[in-house]
């Protein structure tokens, strides 16, 4: 059994998101005034550029993570921006110092791991602690491919398409709510497992060959995680997922778990892709979240449009108690609403 170490945002960061996504499940509720789908607030004006900048590496890992989300950009509507100089072909960045934004996606190379924030997450100010690493501040990481700068995992571009899709607002397939997943983990032990450990501390099969349950296994070593983490991680949870659409077992976005994190073999829920490259359908999502067609710019615009005209109609359960919750969604919905084809 391999070590695995599950990608996932720091735990205070992911205590700061729940609040934040309370407030706005309650506000979006029928009769709670605003009909914008909830996840839309994730995406990024049609149309507009986002500005990438890095924190430390060589300029020739900047361009090789730059020309891996190529594909990205050449499915949908949306550039990046890296801040390429002319003369030097230095890349632009970031420092921990900034109080204002140097770029809306600040990558990290130095935290252990690989995640992103999802979206217009990454420029939030009011996400994550304040002094921590990881956050939507110009001071803070909103997307890191921790240890690029020394050793690159296998299928590199992968990982790096895999954690630009979540900055441009995609969650894990994994979760999609029309995917097999949640049947298919294998969350508790067999039956009669008695807990065993290696020396390092990751939980593996007994002497009978009993498997530790995937609740028991991320409990040990490297993930340490509590039964609500798993659950926030792992489980499909609520809201349905618009952008990942159908599921689609070829998604940069499925995660390859090992094997005996599936009740069955083989799983309909594990991965069916090379692990490199967008399938048909990341595309197509891509496409869904940044129209190049009038059509769909408009339909967008109209939507948030509504939304807003509600917001100002003074809704009272919209117009209370969290300030800085509702001036974001305000300026989110405002870009997204003057959004022209
Ligand atoms: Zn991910």
């Amino acid at each position: 059994m391999d070590e695995v170490l599950i990608e996932s945002l720091p735990d205070d960061v992911l205590a700061s998101l729940e609040v934040r996504d309370r407030w706005r499940s309650r506000v979006a509720r029928p009769g709670g005034g605003l009909e914008f789908i909830v996840t839309d607030l994730a995406r990024w004006q049609p149309g507009s550029t986002v500005r990438v900048a890095f924190l430390r590496g060589d300029t020739a890992l900047h361009k090789d993570v730059a020309a891996a989300t190529r594909q990205i950009t050449d499915a949908c509507n949306l550039d990046l921006d890296f801040g390429v100089d002319e003369a030097t072909g230095e890349h632009r960045r970031w420092t921990e110092q900034d109080t204002t934004y140097a770029a809306e996606i600040r990558v990290g190379f130095d935290l252990p791991g690989f995640f992103s924030l999802v979206g217009t997450d990454s420029n939030d100010p009011t996400l994550g602690p304040p002094v921590g690493r990881v956050g939507g501040r110009p001071h803070q990481r909103s997307l890191n491919l921790g240890g690029f700068t020394t050793a690159r995992p296998a299928r590199w571009e992968g990982t790096v398409r895999h954690e630009f899709l979540h900055a441009l607002g995609f969650h894990h397939a994994h979760q999609n709510m029309r995917g097999p997943c949640e049947n298919e983990f294998r969350w508790e032990d067999d039956p009669d497992y008695v807990p065993t450990q290696d020396p390092r501390g990751v939980f593996v099969p007994d002497a009978n060959g009993r498997r530790p349950g995937v609740y028991t296994f991320l409990a040990g070593a490297p993930n340490f995680w509590p039964r609500q983490k798993v659950d926030h991680n792992l489980r499909t949870g609520n809201p349905p997922d618009v952008v990942a659409g159908p599921f689609d077992r070829k998604s940069v976005m499925l995660y390859s778990f090992a094997p005996f994190f599936y009740s069955t073999s083989p799983s309909p829920c594990a991965p069916m892709g090379n692990g490199l490259d967008l399938s048909d359908l990341d595309r197509r999502g891509l496409r869904l979240l940044y129209p190049d067609v009038e059509a769909g710019i408009a339909d967008i615009a109209m939507r948030a449009n509504r939304a807003l005209s509600q917001l100002n109609g003074g809704q009272e359960s919209i117009r209370v108690a969290h300030p800085a919750q509702e001036d974001r969604v305000l300026e989110l919905l405002t870009g997204l609403a003057t959004t022209r084809a």
